[in-house]
């Protein structure tokens, strides 16, 4: 009985001091790590005051409920004082968020880069003007007489009828340009004569969209003018400008086609390079895709721009730069470039 006090009492005393040491410790922890090691130390499965309760099974029942109440309420007001520290740290903290830690890296800045039918432009471009083109702008709201009937397009024409071109509802039937060809009449009213000029810019069609075709495109009106133009001449500019573009020969075709402002006119048209020519969506299975149209300015264009076709001769074309897009960079759906999905832009 009396080794049993003795326990009890040795016990008691344990705590007592295990009381003022842990208390002591958890205000000395100046992190969360130290706050932890003294929860293992003294709660944890092998700690102090763990270690006492599992030691009430020696000594007897009377005195097991005093002591184990006792170290009950001790691991409660160390758990207590544990969880105390832990909130005044996190508030410490959030204190701290506004701090500006000059050794920490810098956070790189994601760098964006042009979308890739303005990379297609620029590079256009830029090889024009090296071949003594000049790079010339035109309105985008056009009127009946630039876009169609200065450009020899007669009254009846389809290409007028309301389901290729969107017309406007302001006076004077104006209309969103549906190709770049009316800054061929512009640019003659205000300039002589050697002529070498081109016009980037957004056209509009009333189409329905599929792999090939989009209601706005980008094209590219070129046009030549002087004393001895030919074809050949048109080919071998073409031949050289398909070079610099896509950096290798390419082959490519003309064929007879018509346009009311051109005479002769033919369509253009490459190997297509998304498939090498083996067939695809983007070249309809043909292993061809049409790039441009073009042809020699009729003698009414040059009439209608105040410039006498007995004296000049010269040709013009229209490319879409949409297609020539898709060729660079082997895209076999045209409405991808529009679509504003950065999965798709991020790639270029
Ligand atoms: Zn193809």
């Amino acid at each position: 009985m009396q080794l049993n006090n003795k326990r009890m009492e040795q016990l008691k005393s344990d705590l007592k001091s295990l009381k003022v040491e842990a208390k002591l410790e958890i205000e000395k922890a100046e992190d969360l790590a130290k706050l932890n090691q003294v929860f293992k130390k003294y709660l944890g499965k092998e700690g102090e005051i763990t270690r006492v309760l599992r030691s009430l099974g020696s000594i007897p029942k009377q005195n097991r409920m005093k002591v184990g109440r006792e170290a009950n309420e001790l691991k409660n007001f160390l758990e207590k004082k544990i969880e105390e520290k832990k909130s005044s740290f996190v508030k410490t903290m959030e204190n701290r968020k506004d701090w500006l830690d000059v050794t920490l890296p810098g956070k790189k800045p994601v760098l964006g880069h042009l979308h890739p039918l303005t990379q297609v432009r620029k590079k256009t471009e830029e090889i024009f003007q090296m071949m003594g083109f000049s790079v010339v702008e035109g309105p985008e709201i056009e009127n009946e007489w630039y876009n169609f009937d200065a450009l020899n397009i007669p009254k009846d024409h389809p290409a007028r009828d309301l389901w290729d071109t969107f017309y406007l509802k302001l006076k004077d039937r104006q209309l969103l340009r549906t190709h770049t060809s009316p800054n061929q009449v512009r640019y003659m009213e205000k300039h002589q004569p050697p002529l070498r000029m081109i016009v980037p810019g957004n056209v509009f069609r009333h189409e329905a969209t599929d792999f090939r075709h989009e209601f706005q495109l980008f094209q590219v009106e070129g046009l030549m003018v002087d004393k001895d133009i030919s074809v050949p001449n048109f080919k071998a500019i073409i031949g050289e400008f398909f070079r610099r573009f896509f950096e290798k020969e390419v082959q490519f075709r003309l064929r007879p086609d018509f346009f009311p402002f051109t005479e002769p006119s033919f369509d253009i048209s490459m190997t297509c390079l998304v498939c090498k020519g083996r067939g695809c969506s983007a070249c309809k299975k043909t292993g061809w895709l049409e790039v441009a149209g073009a042809g020699m300015v009729h003698p009414n264009v040059f009439k209608n721009s105040g410039l006498d076709p007995k004296e000049w001769k010269g040709w013009a074309f229209g490319f879409g730069l949409d297609r020539l897009a898709m060729m660079k960079y082997k895209i076999n759906d045209i409405r991808l470039l529009r679509s504003g999905d950065l999965r798709f832009l991020q790639q270029f």
